[in-house]
Order: C-alpha cells, then sequence, then structure tokens
C-alpha cells in the first residue's frame, strides 16, 4: 500500500437490509477515491458478500473483505434465513448482545491494520446498530462514522425513544417525540413495536438495544441513506438528538434504478439468491400487464405474516381483480425456509389466479428491483424496511404499507403524512385483517383517480427528487454533494 492510500474500515450490521446500502456505500467510496476499503462481518456473511461484490461488474480491486470471529453461530443472523422480528424477545436479546463479541476482534483487526499501513484507518464506518466500533475507533487512534440504513426520520425516532425511556406517558395513546418539530412531533403508541412498548429502560431488551446504539453518538456524524429534500424534518430530528452532523448520501441503488430511461432493463440482482422464478419470468409477466395496472406485494428479506392474515390478503386480493405480484413465504410459526403449504392460501387460489393471469405468486425471494422499476408496477405492498421505501419511491411507485418490525410503523408514518404517498393496511403479524380492508386500500391506491392519482404524482415527483440527488457532473445533486463533503472532511480531521 502507497504511503498516501487511506484505508477505510466497513462494518455492516449483520442482517441483509443493511449489508445491501454497506457495499454499496463501499463501491460509492471506490467510485471517488483511491481508498482501501476493507468490509467486516462475520465468517458466514462474508461467504455471503464474497459472490455478491464477485458478481458485480464494476471493478472491486480495492475493496476486501475480513471475516471476524463471531461468538454465536447457533444464533448467527445468516442473510434472508431468519424471521427476526417474529422471534421470542429472549431470542432477539441474544442475537442483538452476540454483535458485542465483534468488538475485540475489530479491535485487533483494526491494531493490525495500523502496523501493516503505518498509520491508523481514516475511519471505521459502523451500523447505527454497532455503535461499540466508536470505542474501538476512538482506542485506535481513529474516528469512527455511524451510517444509518434506515431513514432519517424513522432513525430519529428510534433514536429519540431510546434517549427518552420510559416513553409510555402519553395521553390519548398520542406522545410528543423529543426532537422533532412542533409541526411533525405527534406520534401514536400503537406506532411502538410491540417489544418496544414493553421496554422500561432496565430489562434486557432496553439494555442490549441501548448498549448497542447509544455508543454510536460518540462518532463524528452520521451517514443516512436518504435524500435530505425528501425528509428534512427526520434530518433536523438527528441533528437535534445526537448534536453531530448528519450527511444524507442515498438512495444507495444501483446505477440502472437511478436512470428512468433504463426503467425496463433486466439488470443483474445486487444480493441475495434469488429462487422462484427468475427474472425474466416475472418481467415477461408484467409485460402483459397495462402501464401501473399490477400491485407487488412483499415483506422484505426476513420477515413475514400470520396465517390468518395471508388469508385475508389473499381473499381480498382475488376480490379486488387487480393483478398482482405476491412474494409468499411460509407465515409465522413455521420455518421460513421451508416448503410452501397451499393449505395457508383459500382453496384453489393458486390455480385461479394463475389461470387467469390475475396473480403471479413468487416462493421466497423475487427479483424485486426489476419488478419494481418495471412500467406496469404500480403500487407496492410493503413492510416499509427502508431499502423498500427507497426503491419504490426512486421509481414513483407509490406504497401501501404493512409495518412488522423496527422502525417501520415511523416509516409508514413518514410516507403517509409528510409525504403523502402511502395509505396503511394495518400493522404488526399480530393484527387482524379484513379482506374488505385490502380491497379498499387496493382500489385507493391503484385507482386512476382521486387519492390514488395524487399519490401517484407525488410519489412521482419524490421519484425525480431522488434520481436528482445522485446525479454527479456539473449538476450534482444533494446526496453526491454531501458524499463529497463528507470525504472531505474525514481528510481534514
Ligand atoms: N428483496 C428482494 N426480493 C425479495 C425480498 C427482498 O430483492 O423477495 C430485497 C429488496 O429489494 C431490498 C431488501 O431485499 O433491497 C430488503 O430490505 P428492506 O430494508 O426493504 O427490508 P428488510 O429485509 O431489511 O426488512
Amino acid at each position: 500500500m502507497s504511503d498516501h492510500q487511506e484505508h477505510i474500515v466497513i462494518l455492516p450490521y449483520l442482517a441483509l437490509g443493511h449489508m445491501i446500502p454497506f457495499i454499496a456505500l463501499a463501491k460509492k467510496i471506490q467510485e471517488r477515491t483511491n481508498y482501501k476499503i476493507t468490509i467486516v462481518s462475520t465468517p458466514l456473511n462474508v461467504k455471503y458478500l464474497n459472490s455478491t461484490i464477485a458478481k458485480d461488474s464494476t471493478n472491486s480491486n480495492n475493496i476486501s473483505l475480513v471475516s471476524l470471529p463471531y461468538n454465536s453461530s447457533e444464533h448467527g443472523l445468516p442473510p434472508n434465513t431468519e424471521n427476526t422480528e417474529a422471534l421470542p424477545l429472549k431470542h432477539m436479546v441474544t442475537i442483538f448482545n452476540s454483535t458485542l463479541s465483534l468488538k475485540e476482534p475489530l479491535q485487533k483487526l483494526i491494531l493490525e491494520i495500523i502496523e501493516k499501513d503505518g498509520k491508523p484507518p481514516l475511519c471505521i464506518v459502523s451500523d447505527t446498530f454497532m455503535g461499540f466500533a466508536s470505542e474501538v475507533a476512538r482506542s485506535c487512534g481513529t474516528f469512527n462514522v455511524s451510517f444509518t440504513t434506515a431513514g432519517a426520520y424513522g432513525t430519529a425516532a428510534y433514536v429519540s425513544l431510546w434517549l427518552n425511556l420510559p416513553h409510555l406517558l402519553a395521553i390519548d395513546g398520542v406522545f410528543k417525540m423529543p426532537g422533532f418539530d412542533d409541526s411533525c412531533c405527534f406520534f401514536s403508541v400503537d406506532q411502538l413495536h410491540p417489544f418496544m412498548k414493553l421496554a422500561n429502560g432496565d430489562d434486557p431488551w432496553s439494555k442490549v438495544v441501548k448498549s448497542l446504539l447509544l455508543p454510536s453518538f460518540d462518532s463524528i456524524g452520521f451517514l443516512c441513506n436518504s435524500v435530505e429534500d425528501i425528509e428534512p424534518m427526520g434530518v433536523k430530528a438527528i441533528e437535534n438528538l445526537t448534536k453531530l452532523p448528519v450527511w444524507c448520501i442515498g438512495p444507495l441503488l444501483p446505477q440502472c434504478m437511478l436512470k428512468k430511461s433504463e426503467k425496463d432493463s433486466i439488470f443483474e440482482s445486487r444480493i441475495g439468491k434469488e429462487h422462484g422464478l427468475s427474472p425474466e419470468e416475472c418481467i415477461s409477466w408484467l409485460n402483459e400487464h397495462p402501464e401501473r395496472s399490477v400491485l407487488y406485494i412483499s415483506f422484505g428479506s426476513q420477515n413475514t405474516i400470520s396465517t390468518s392474515q395471508m388469508m385475508a390478503l389473499a381473499m381480498g386480493l382475488e376480490e379486488s381483480e387487480r393483478p398482482f405480484i405476491w412474494v409468499v413465504r411460509p407465515p409465522i410459526g413455521f420455518d421460513i425456509k421451508g416448503e410452501f403449504r397451499s393449505e395457508w392460501l383459500p382453496k384453489g387460489f393458486q390455480e385461479r389466479v394463475s389461470k387467469s393471469k390475475k396473480g403471479l405468486l413468487v416462493k421466497s425471494w423475487a427479483p424485486q428491483l426489476q419488478i419494481l422499476s418495471h412500467s406496469s408496477t404500480g403500487a407496492f405492498l410493503t413492510h416499509c424496511g427502508w431499502n423498500s421505501v427507497l426503491e419504490s419511491l426512486s421509481q414513483g411507485v407509490p406504497i401501501i404499507s404493512w409495518p412488522l418490525a423496527g422502525e417501520q410503523a415511523f416509516n409508514s408514518k413518514l410516507l403517509m403524512e409528510e409525504m403523502g404517498v402511502c395509505v396503511e393496511l394495518t400493522k404488526w403479524y399480530s393484527s387482524d385483517v379484513d379482506k374488505e380492508d385490502v380491497k379498499k386500500v387496493v382500489e385507493t391506491v391503484l385507482g386512476e383517480s382521486g387519492k390514488g392519482k395524487e399519490m401517484k404524482e407525488k410519489a412521482n415527483k419524490i421519484g425525480m427528487c431522488i434520481r436528482d440527488a445522485v446525479k454527479e457532473g456539473d449538476f450534482k445533486g444533494s446526496s453526491a454533494k454531501s458524499l463529497d463533503d463528507f470525504i472531505s472532511t474525514l481528510l481534514c480531521r
């Protein structure tokens, strides 16, 4: 390594939805600099990431992967395999706690890098849920930068709650979220994930989340996978709460998704093994449907819904008679990687929707980027994982929300109240869902007039804003400028 070559160490959280934007970030830094980038993770994830990076056509010579010993193989979090939020709280605590076992090996790695490079890395960019990296960075003479892969609004609300426990002082179910401006500070208790409702600050869940999240405030700032103009109130709230700068550098999506002219192109999946149907099969099915007519349904990389919810969703979809692509997985209580059984759906449902070409059921994993960027896709029923939200909005696709975990209900609130591009169907996997409600929201969002039309227009505008943000060249977008600023800030320290 040359004396001048800088080195950045990157530590993603272990779940797929977090690793995807981290890899994209590594690529972005690589496009701008000659820095060496080391991505660290558990042995299982590194194996997985290796094949993903190798699959990518761009030159990744300066990016290397290092696996750190991970002290919890039985609770490991391999990508795309665990239905984490449906796990008992105790198991979740164990999973979160086990990430702390990466702290010492990370420290050892940084010391090895110092020995090899003759100087500390420029910084450690770690997931906001890997706050222990800030202590490691400090002890090794470098800096930590916290990267939140959630949106700014969701991150701010989540952070605010953990900073202000206990948070059960709501009057009539509504409370003021500290850190947010008066115009957008009212949240309702039912937007708190069931785990969060139980947290009092001293229970095991509170302790583990706080121990991973709060040290992130010792970093020199937050990178956020978002665009400042689409959620300025969230950015401001993070700044208010942490007193740190926020660089919005998103959306970290593949280039082809950000150029509208290549909208229908079939591009390689970024990450994840695709089973079920090939992208080509999905695209040719979509080609047979009119513009903006199809509802795409998926609950992200690791979530599913309950059997009764699945049944109601299927009945509502069938009765709505709108075409749909649905990524189906075994429901709560069954092995999410297991075989799908037809008894989880109404009798004859699969045959009927397939014969009428009204529905395409994709088992387990779909080429989401290709589906969302196809012109026949008109709406997305999503759990509101932040990658899904960005992917949908970047294509101007309005949303039907069904938050299932983490900060997703806050994302849903942002999409409904601040952006006006979403209708919420229900929340969590324990709620009762009625097929009539399904029909109603599908009709509203896919409808060609009224609220549906309005949401489409708003989603289109936001889509343009998102795509503009990452433009390079003479008319650099806000996120591209923000990334430049981040890199020069590092060099000035
Ligand atoms: N994804 C996909 N096909 C699927 C399900 C998910 O390609 O069938 C991808 C999706 O495009 C997104 C990621 O997996 O990039 C899911 O991330 P998100 O933040 O939406 O949700 P999470 O999985 O973290 O809950």
